[in-house]
């Protein structure tokens, strides 16, 4: 992992990848043949792409059962729990409907109301996510979304995960469908004679999902466009290197493209963690992806000042960051953007992906900037209430007709000025 300074040149901001032309036009050819053609090009994709030819798509109760008997008890306890604490801190998101009532009797408010229906998509591969299953799940659950879909990519040998279809069991969502990629997207967006479409998809994938997902848009809603994940750690001399190096393993494990930083004034923090890094990388299992990471995606900003520090944390605006310093809470006003912040020796990075309760899907790319981890007001909408009272009408009529002339809106203008008829007698 490269060591270098804040003043060396150096981009900190990474940009949403958008996929090549070639990859656009495959999306979009199989979004319009799900469309024209529903399950039948569903299951020839999933033919041709995940390599197993299925003639109903649906989880059946057999294979959920099956997913419960093939894992041990302990981890089942487990996924509950963590569960529960998901489940518990969403609940404090929950907003509720507001209604203001002024004193000439108008009412004005605002009407929470979930959305209808919800698509969950979770990744395939090689991994396995049930993490990814609870974290969409469970903050349209707390929304009162009513019809949750989840879809995930089947093996070769037609089957899903048992965590991954344990996790939905334990969510109580049995509307699950083996199907991955751009189809998936396309069948949840618009619907297929199994699929039943939803209004909003969720949950990340790799550049099909995310450029199908991007494609739908609009007919449908989406949470957001997910890039590689990312770390970046501030640090002072109270950091222990080893911690400070797991951590950003932790991410860089992810995919080749994932970014591990650490940001410090300490240049033997720095050094440290340099050596702690190579040394731990050697005898991890993935390796050659965690490698890669580090040397393309990876480094150890040295900054001159801790302002200086700080600052570099904004302007990276990472999706998780780890504050590891004498005072974290201190340092916890000057963050502006970052989708998670973890404060002190003991929050490492992989807690909040698991199992503390806060949501783990979080922006990338610096859209911390302006963007926020998935949360139950993704899955709710809200509408605005006006009861308009007699007086309040009496009162403003004129006003309101004046505006709309300047608008040049005549009609508008008429529609108010008509009520007043009601006080002409
Ligand atoms: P995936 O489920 O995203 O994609 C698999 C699907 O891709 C297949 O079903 C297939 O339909 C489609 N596909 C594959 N090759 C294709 C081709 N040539 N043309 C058209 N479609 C094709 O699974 P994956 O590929 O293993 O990727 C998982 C992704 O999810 C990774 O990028 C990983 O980083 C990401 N991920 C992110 C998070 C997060 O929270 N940000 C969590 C878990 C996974």
């Amino acid at each position: 992992m490269k060591i270098i300074r804040k003043s060396d040149p150096v981009n900190l901001r990474r940009t949403v990848d958008q996929g090549t032309v070639e990859q656009r036009k495959i999306v979009q050819s199989i979004i319009q043949d799900v469309k024209e053609n529903g399950d039948q090009a569903v299951l020839s994709y999933t033919e041709r792409f995940d390599g197993v030819k299925l003639v109903d798509y649906k989880v059946t109760s057999e294979e959920f059962e099956e997913a419960y008997d093939s894992l041990d008890g302990e981890y089942v306890q487990i996924l509950k729990e963590a569960a529960d604490n998901i489940r518990a801190f969403h609940e404090k998101q929950s907003t509720k409907s507001w209604f203001d009532t002024q004193s000439n009797g108008t009412i004005l408010g605002q009407k929470i109301t979930p959305i209808d229906a919800a698509g969950v998509y979770v990744p395939g591969g090689t991994a396995a996510y049930p993490s990814s299953v609870f974290m969409n799940i469970i903050p349209a659950q707390v929304a009162g979304v009513e019809r949750i879909v989840m879809v995930t990519p089947p093996g070769k040998d037609g089957k899903v995960p048992a965590g991954v279809l344990l996790s939905a069991h334990i969510l109580g969502v049995e509307d699950v469908y083996k199907v991955g990629g751009a189809q998936a997207v396309a069948a949840l967006a618009y619907g297929t004679e199994s699929i039943q479409a939803v209004d909003k998809i969720t949950g990340p994938g790799n550049v099909f999902v995310a450029l199908a997902k991007r494609e739908v848009f609009g007919d449908v809603d989406i949470d957001m466009i997910a890039g590689p994940s990312e770390i970046a750690v501030l640090a002072d001399d109270t950091a222990e290197a080893a911690e400070v190096a797991g951590d950003l393993l932790s991410q860089a494990e992810h995919d080749a493209r994932s970014s591990s930083v650490l940001v410090t004034t300490s240049s033997s923090l720095a050094e440290q963690v340099q050596s702690e890094v190579e040394k731990q990388l050697a005898d991890l299992p993935r390796e050659e992806i965690a490698r890669k990471s580090v040397e393309d995606y990876g480094m150890i900003i040295l900054c001159e000042t801790w302002d200086e520090a700080v600052d570099t944390i904004n302007e990276i605006a990472p999706e998780h960051l780890e504050i590891i310093t004498e005072d974290p809470f201190q340092e916890l006003g000057k963050i502006k953007h970052a989708g998670a912040i973890f404060l002190g020796p003991y929050s490492s990075e992989p807690v909040g992906d698991y199992f503390a309760g806060p949501n783990h899907v979080l922006p990338t790319n610096g859209t911390a900037r302006f963007s926020s981890p998935l949360n139950v007001d993704d899955f709710v909408k809200k509408s605005s209430v006006i009861s308009y009272s007699a007086q309040a009408m009496k009162e403003n009529a004129d006003k309101i007709a004046r505006f709309a002339r300047l608008e040049g809106l005549e009609a508008h203008a008429r529609a108010v000025e008509i009520r007043k008829e009601r006080w002409k007698s």
